[in-house]
């Protein structure tokens, strides 16, 4: 078993023992052409996946792993890389789609997996570890009196919505513009524009009535609390709209929890990207505002599959089947194979007790502040129109049409409404000098990040956005 870690101790910092051997295949610093090296950098790629788009639909199994001319196609990571097959190397800003807060394949926590697969991958039984994680997550979490473990982020909102629903004894929920909580039909409608309409065939309409879309202004929650009494609850991205592209207003949260508690709805922050993240005890912990239920997944299973629903022992007893056996009225019905499989628990345990007291926490916000930093001067001296913000271990890149520099006279549809093309031009050209990013504009650090990979990141940045400026693909600065 690897060594426990000290408090303040650097994790997988690139300069220390566990990134020492480690190829460094990441192009030199020289201009280039973005599209020409893409391609011939990458036959066994470009290969894969001409043979894929025989086999899966789509070529991809998650639409977002799409991209022109094609998809990366990794083997393997450690710490803040991960290499493709063709051998080529990234600097990871996906890090596991937000799930890895300690960088990939971390000692302990590939360990605990070991350990626990060699004893059993699945019981189909109540068994230790799923205690003794939600003794932690209870612990870390100021919400969580009671957790009930499922099987992603996506069952996580889903579920939640029906514990909303059974409690309050109403029908519908509200979600907020542009903001994401899974793919299932509960809350797709109001992702993208336009927000009244479900961003995908296959959606019952009763689904998208029952889904009620609000603009990020506490004045239209309650007015729609007012209008409507049949509301069960209203959940949000703590973040702001997809991890904090769109940034929630000061206060927003605190104003929520009011209106719920003078509506009696019930309030659900989704904490899938930001629990264990923001702070050890998430968000919630960090602005000292408590809902009654929480959605967790991504950090809570150390980038295995999972999540959980969090909250209040009063609402979650719904879930309890001894409630049901005592002849009382029937409950909320939950089941899942998978919930809280011993091999995710293991991986979860060992993850969430690293992050306990926050230390690999503030490396990676420290990193993240750098390439903000970074970036803010990158735009600078190229004139180019726009902003890098973020929060905690977010960092985020808006390029403007109009000239303006800062996202504060940006609207929403603005910070969402990038360009493709120009959002795919930086992702390839970014691929292409060995940084990859989380999606869009934006990317996510771990621990296992270090001081070099920010400096290389921004020299990457820079190449890239200089060759986007020559090519006229970005507006200058008015
Ligand atoms: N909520 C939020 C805030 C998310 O970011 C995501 C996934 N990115 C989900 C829910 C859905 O989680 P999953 O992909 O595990 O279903």
């Amino acid at each position: 078993m690897p060594a426990p870690l000290r408090p303040g101790e650097l994790l997988f910092e690139s300069k220390g023992e566990n990134m020492a051997n480690q190829p460094e295949t990441l192009r030199p610093n020289t201009r280039f052409n973005l599209e020409e090296t893409f391609e011939t950098d990458r036959p066994t790629t470009k290969a894969m996946f001409e043979r894929a788009r025989g086999l899966l639909a789509g070529g991809v199994s998650h639409q977002s792993r799409f991209a022109v001319p094609f998809p990366i196609y990794v083997e393997r990571a450690e710490g803040a890389r991960k290499w493709d097959v063709d051998g080529n190397a990234y600097i990871d800003y996906a890090m596991g789609s937000a799930s890895l807060m300690l960088g990939h394949a971390y000692p302990a926590v590939v360990a605990a997996i070991q350990s626990q697969a060699a004893l059993g991958t699945f019981f189909a039984n109540c068994h230790p570890l799923e205690v003794e994680w939600a003794e932690l997550i209870q612990f870390m979490l100021p919400s969580a009196e009671r957790v009930r473990f499922v099987g992603s982020g996506s069952e996580a909102t889903s579920l939640a919505v029906r514990i909303a629903r059974a409690y309050a004894e109403k029908p519908r929920i509200i979600r907020f513009e542009g903001h994401y909580h899974g793919w299932h039909d509960h809350l797709i409608t109001g992702v993208a524009k336009p927000f009244d309409q479900p961003p995908t065939l296959g959606v019952l309409p009763e689904s998208v009535a029952s889904t009620v879309v609000c603009p990020v202004e506490l004045s239209a929650v309650a007015e729609t609390l007012e209008r409507d009494d049949g509301i069960a609850g209203i959940i949000i991205e703590t973040s702001g709209a997809s991890w904090g592209t769109i940034p929630l207003p000061e206060g927003f949260l605190a104003g929520l929890r009011e209106l719920a508690d003078s509506f009696g709805v019930v309030l659900i922050f989704d904490e899938v990207i930001t629990g264990f993240r923001f702070s050890p005890g998430g968000v919630q912990a960090r602005i000292g505002v408590t809902p009654d239920l929480t959605t967790l997944a991504k950090i809570l299973t150390g980038g295995m599959p999972g999540g959980a629903v969090a909250g209040k022992a009063e609402i979650m007893h719904l879930l309890d089947p001894a409630e049901e056996t005592q002849g009382k009225r029937p409950g909320v019905s939950h089941r899942g194979t998978f919930n809280g499989n011993p091999v995710v628990a293991a991986s979860g345990l060992a993850t969430l007790k690293i992050l306990k007291d926050g230390a690999p926490q503030r490396i990676a916000d420290a990193r993240a502040r750098a390439i903000r930093d970074g970036l803010a001067g990158i735009l600078e001296r190229h004139e180019v129109a726009g902003a890098a913000y973020g929060e905690s271990s977010t960092f985020h890149l808006y390029f403007d049409a109009k000239g303006r520099t800062g996202i504060e006279g940006a609207t929403a549809a603005e910070l969402k409404g990038i360009p493709k093309e120009t959002v795919a031009t930086l992702n390839r050209g970014l691929r292409t000098r060995g940084v990859e990013l989380m999606s869009y504009t934006g990317g996510t650090t771990s621990s296992a990040h270090g001081e070099d990979d920010v400096a290389k990141t921004l020299e990457a940045f820079d190449d890239v956005i200089q060759e986007m400026v020559s090519a006229g693909q970005l507006a200058r600065r008015a």
